[in-house]
């Protein structure tokens, strides 16, 4: 019986380590990816440059820190 419970311990250990890591690392991965990577290609959403206030769409605009920006004098990009 002791045998048995310790069996499935070891099984469950197994599933946790093989099945449930992966998982979270992988989320985690995603996420990473959404908050650095720019909108996918032929997405034009329009957005505010953070400095002047002019309106330019993804594809053109800087990001710098996650923030928009309408040209590199704007975003203090050299
Ligand atoms: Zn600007």
């Amino acid at each position: 019986m002791l045998k048995l419970v310790f069996t499935l311990a070891v099984i469950g250990a197994i599933y946790y380590f093989l099945i449930k890591k992966p998982q979270v690392t992988q989320k985690r991965q995603e996420r990473a990816d959404a908050e650095t990577s720019k909108p996918k290609k032929g997405e034009e959403i329009m957005v505010e440059c953070e400095k002047c206030g002019t309106f330019i769409s993804t594809h053109e605009a800087i990001i710098k820190d996650g923030k928009y920006y309408c040209s590199k004098e704007c975003a203090g990009v050299k």
